[in-house]
């Protein structure tokens, strides 16, 4: 269940479509659908795992939140301070006074650091640009940030490239959590680090979650990584979310196909709960040139002749369990227990 009542991250029915330009008047003779039709909401101190393929959607659905990108259509609202304000409307200036409510954790670590700047210029700049001129001020607001994301005070004054991965990706988080941000979009934040480092940075991420009470949108392209930082769990697939439920339940009994298939990738916990792999064959959709009907039908193994006609609708199959298939109401999917 939602840790509180009021979203405050309310997304509804949004879009992204990229114009496709061709001939030399370079006309838009098309469309790449990269987000089409998406709505969720994130309550304040839970976790949202937006999961799929690469070329589904999901880092887009995060850029056009925090308007690194502007929507096509739809609606962003975020809360802060009882006031909700529509993101993907709202004035430049309105922006510029939320975005210390909303930062970013980049997927590489190597290239999202500035290499001519120190970790104390890295993570101190967002404390300048907000109007802490005090050198002395940053620099024990800094030292108290480096603290929190486990690195040590003496480090201040070194260069990104005397760090390894999982240390530069530690500098990332101490920078986006110097204005104290209500929600952390970390858009595959462990994906370029070592396995042995990435449960220590998601344990980190998880820790600041519980101490600074932060809400996550977490996107990443594997299932493993999202499920025991994530209260809820939502699949995307060609630009729409097809299965959304918490992350428990999602893991147990998938409602969808494709998530059945992203699933049967997970290691299984103990060797003798090994299960069959369901292939996941054929190419990721795509979005300048959907298949009608359900986008997932070239690819299911279960695809019936309604299901290259008519597109599913995202329904609730069970209590807080959508799925959008034709027969999720029928299958019985295998998920993955322990
Ligand atoms: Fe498969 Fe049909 Fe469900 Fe699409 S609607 S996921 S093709 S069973």
């Amino acid at each position: 269940m939602p840790p509180t009542t009021d979203p405050l991250l309310r997304v509804r029915e949004l879009r992204k479509h990229f114009p496709i330009h061709s001939g030399v008047m370079s006309q838009v003779v098309g469309h790449v659908r990269a987000v089409d039709g998406v709505s969720f909401d994130i309550y304040e101190g839970e976790c949202l795992g937006l999961v799929g393929e690469s070329g589904s959607g999901k880092t887009t659905v995060g850029r056009v939140i925090l308007r690194a990108l502007s929507a096509t259509s739809g609606d962003v609202h975020f809360r802060v301070n009882g006031s909700e304000t529509n993101l993907t409307t709202a004035p430049r200036a309105t922006l510029k006074s939320l975005r210390r409510h909303m930062q970013m954790v980049f997927q590489d670590p190597y290239a999202s650091l500035n290499p001519r700047m120190t970790v104390f210029d890295i993570v101190g700049e967002p404390l300048l640009v907000h109007g802490m001129k005090d050198a002395r001020e940053r620099e024990a607001a800094v030292e108290d940030l480096l603290r929190r994301v486990g690195l040590e005070s003496h480090i201040m004054r070194r260069y990104p490239h005397a760090f390894s991965g999982g240390q530069r990706q530690r500098i990332g988080i101490a920078r986006a959590l110097a204005l104290r941000p209500k929600l952390i979009v970390a858009d595959e934040p462990v994906s370029a680090l070592d396995v042995s480092v990435q449960a220590q940075v998601l344990n980190l991420l998880q820790d600041l979650r519980e101490e600074l009470r932060l809400t996550y949108l977490f996107i990443a392209h594997d299932l493993s990584v999202v499920r025991h930082i994530s209260d809820r769990i939502a699949v995307m697939y060609a630009g729409r979310i097809v299965e959304m439920a918490d992350a428990d339940a999602l893991f147990r009994s998938p409602k969808h196909p494709y998530t059945e298939a992203l699933l049967s990738s997970v290691p299984a916990p103990h060797p003798n709960r090994r299960r069959a792999r369901v292939p996941l064959e054929g190419e990721v959709a795509d979005p300048s040139n959907l298949p009608p009907g359900c986008a997932f039908h070239p690819r299911c193994p279960y695809v019936r002749d309604e299901c290259r006609e008519e597109m599913p609708e995202l329904l609730e199959i069970v209590p807080a369990h959508t799925s959008r298939c034709h027969l999720a109401g029928e299958l019985g999917l295998v998920g993955l227990r322990g």
